[in-house]
């Protein structure tokens, strides 16, 4: 029944988003096709900006985040303790560093031991390399010894076009390997294909292991989404709060905490990855680096509950 009730709030939610972005538009064009009867030709433009404002500020009201007090109504994640196996899948070679930098940095102070599999090389602008170097050198700030890495090489952007079973088949034996108590890995509602496509295969091996599901903890994270990190840029004062369109009673957000030191610890880390933080790269990889240094440091745990 209540999955029934979900399934009709997502419908009515879809069906609210394309009627507030018909109505907007609908809006802009009446003002738009009045000022063009009467008025002359540079009133254009100031309307296309008129325009272009109102969009971008109803984009913005559409996928804002939490306000920054609701932090302290989130349950904190598990601490990592001595004796935990901690598996971090990593879609780029970055985004351990971006999502979970500050957790990884509290593993290691607490002795547990990381293991990091990067499943795309990066390869954007032949920049493969590059990018392997400074995941060493960002790695090497955070603690995690070069012994535990798994590079699956798999080209940029290409993941949900590869062969399932065979990148199903290369997780599930890391995994059996690593007999981790913890794995940390991608939310399948975040935006980008790689990232998705990497969460949707471990929770299908989790799914038909059940073993695997009983012995660990799982926690995954957002990196791409509309409009987050907010606001995108360097804030290291301000918290990291999931974007509202993504709290659910499908999924709980949880908060790690972190200490001064740990985020400049992070910092120091994201500041390795030049390349993604070049303006080559384009303005949004820089926002998504600097704005993922925040207080603390966000994890879904999928709600279990199945009707
Ligand atoms: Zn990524």
């Amino acid at each position: 029944m209540k999955k029934k009730i979900r399934t009709t709030k997502t419908k009515i939610r879809k069906f609210s988003f394309f009627a507030e972005v018909l109505i907007t538009l609908l809006i802009a064009v009446s003002i738009f096709r009045w000022y063009f009867q009467i008025l002359p030709q540079p009133a254009i433009f100031v309307l296309v900006l008129i325009t272009l404002l109102i969009a971008t500020s109803v984009f913005r009201w559409y996928f804002q985040v939490l306000p920054q007090p609701s932090i302290f109504l989130f349950r904190n994640v598990e601490l990592p303790k001595k004796s935990d196996r901690i598996l971090v899948f990593s879609p780029h070679p970055d985004d351990e560093t971006i999502a979970t930098g500050g957790y990884i940095l509290e593993s290691v102070r607490a002795n547990a031991s990381v293991w990091i599999v990067v499943v795309m090389n990066g390869n954007w602008l032949h920049q493969e390399q590059k990018r392997y170097k400074e995941f060493e050198e960002a790695t090497r700030v955070l603690g995690v010894a070069k012994e535990n890495f798994f590079f699956l090489n798999y080209p940029d952007d290409t993941l949900d076009k590869q062969d399932s079973y065979q990148v199903r088949a290369e997780f599930e034996k890391i995994i059996l390997e690593v007999k981790p108590n913890m794995i940390i890995f991608p939310d399948t509602r975040d935006k980008n294909p790689d990232h998705y496509t990497t969460g949707k295969i471990i929770k299908e091996i989790i799914a038909e292991n059940s073993a695997i599901a009983n012995n660990a903890t799982l926690y995954q994270y957002l990196v791409h989404y509309h409009g987050y990190p907010s606001p995108n840029k360097l804030a290291p004062q301000l918290y990291l709060l999931p974007p509202i369109r993504l709290v659910s009673f499908d999924y709980e957000w949880k908060r790690v905490m972190l200490p001064q030191e740990i985020e400049e610890q992070k910092l120091e880390a994201i500041l390795h990855y030049k390349s993604q933080l070049s303006r080559l790269r384009g303005p949004f990889s820089r926002k998504i680096l600097l704005g993922f240094v925040r207080q603390n440091e966000l994890f879904t745990v999928e709600n279990q509950e199945k009707e």
